[in-house]
């Protein structure tokens, strides 16, 4: 059956990923609400924009009457909640961000639907859920033991963006035990692929080396992430939001552990096969790696156990860490002007006609 799916942050790098493959491989209508913060960017939706079954509202989360309106407007069945603010170093330079959007956002979020949802008669309000989009790093830092996280790791979150999204995730479970509000809770480890802003390292790693710049590792980079390809994670929120438990939390990883210093010598590697014509002055890509002061408070390690989703939804990466990282690679090498316009801020100045509310 045909539902009306409200994505909030369908701008972003996650977001944009969900709305593309919602209306490539389902039927169902599509509203993306979105502040176009920053982080957001209508260009990475051009192959979607003018589908029939999308409609674009830019908007803030934070602002409870335009969001009650959207919802009476689209009446949607389902909520994928996505927008946050999402950049750890950030975070750590401004959290008010953080604390309004993910915290004060959520909540209002939450208080709207719950009304919404308490209005709807009696079978819609069966089939509809809220689904909150959250991260493995509310858990905090794992040693360099065995141990992986589980959805009944005790939450112990270190930066104010961790910090944050949990405060949302605490707030989200309180209004299904208190209210009954029929929602899902995912919390996913490090993503990377086509269209991530260039302040997260995959992507930056990629456009510093093609542009013979210092590639910057914190540390040593022997922190642990475990890496998941975006399109994976896009299949993964929607199997969850359609199939999911209500009450449940559902962890989403990729079995691919790396320390970041493997990370950036795999794209270095990948750079040489597949761009070998260097920048002036550039031996190899590697020869660019330059270990700067840690981040405050970094996690060491974090990995997650996706054993859960795989048994109860049976869903699966279909990436390997070397089939995801070559096809990111390539896509970089491929959408030079997505990058240009991201790289010049010209990006920003497209709202490629949005309905502001
Ligand atoms: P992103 O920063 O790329 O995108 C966030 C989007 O939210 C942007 O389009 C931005 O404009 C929008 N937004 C921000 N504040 C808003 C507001 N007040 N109202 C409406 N829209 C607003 O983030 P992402 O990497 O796509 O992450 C999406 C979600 O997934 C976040 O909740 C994040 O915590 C979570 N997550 C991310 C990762 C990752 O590796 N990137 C991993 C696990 C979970």
């Amino acid at each position: 059956m045909n539902k009306t799916i409200l994505v909030t942050g369908g701008a972003g790098f996650i977001g944009s990923a969900v709305v593309r493959h919602l209306i490539n491989n389902t039927t169902h209508n599509l509203v993306n609400i979105d502040k176009l913060t920053y982080a957001g960017n209508l260009e990475s939706l051009i192959d979607v924009a003018d589908n029939d079954r999308y409609q674009f509202v830019e908007a803030d989360i934070c602002s409870a009457d335009t969001i009650a309106q959207i919802f009476i407007k689209y009446q949607p069945d389902l909520v994928m909640h996505l927008a946050a603010e999402s950049h750890v170093d950030r975070s750590i330079d401004g959290p008010a961000e953080f604390i309004q959007t993910n915290i004060v956002g959520t909540y209002t979020l939450l208080e709207v639907v719950r009304k919404y949802w308490s209005e709807l008669d009696t079978k819609k309000k069966a089939l509809f859920r809220f689904h909150h989009v959250s991260t493995d790093e509310v858990y905090g830092d794992l040693s360099n033991s065995e141990k992986l996280f589980t959805e009944s790791t005790p939450y112990a979150p270190s930066s104010p963006y961790s910090a944050s999204k949990a405060g949302a995730d605490h707030l989200v479970r309180a209004w299904y035990r208190t209210y009954g509000l029929p929602v899902v809770i995912t919390n996913c480890s490090n993503n990377y692929g086509p269209y991530h802003f260039p302040e997260k390292l995959i992507p930056l790693v990629i456009l510093n080396a093609l542009d013979g710049k210092q590639l910057p590792v914190y540390g040593k980079g022997q922190q642990v992430r475990d890496w998941l390809y975006v399109e994976d994670h896009a299949r993964a929120l929607y199997k969850v939001v359609t199939e999911g438990k209500i009450g449940e939390t559902y962890n989403i990883g990729g079995w691919n552990e790396k320390q970041n210093i493997e990370v950036v010598q795999a794209i270095c590697d990948l750079l040489e096969e597949l761009m070998p014509d260097k920048p002036e002055g550039v031996a190899y890509y590697k020869d660019l790696i330059t270990f700067v002061s840690d981040r405050p408070g970094h996690d060491q390690r974090y990995a997650i156990d996706a054993g859960k989703i795989e048994r109860e939804l049976e869903w699966k990466p279909q990436e390997t860490f070397e089939t995801g990282l070559r096809k990111t690679v390539q896509w970089y090498l491929d959408n030079s002007e997505w990058c240009l316009h991201v790289l010049d801020g010209s990006y920003r100045r497209e709202r490629l006609g949005s309905i502001q509310e």
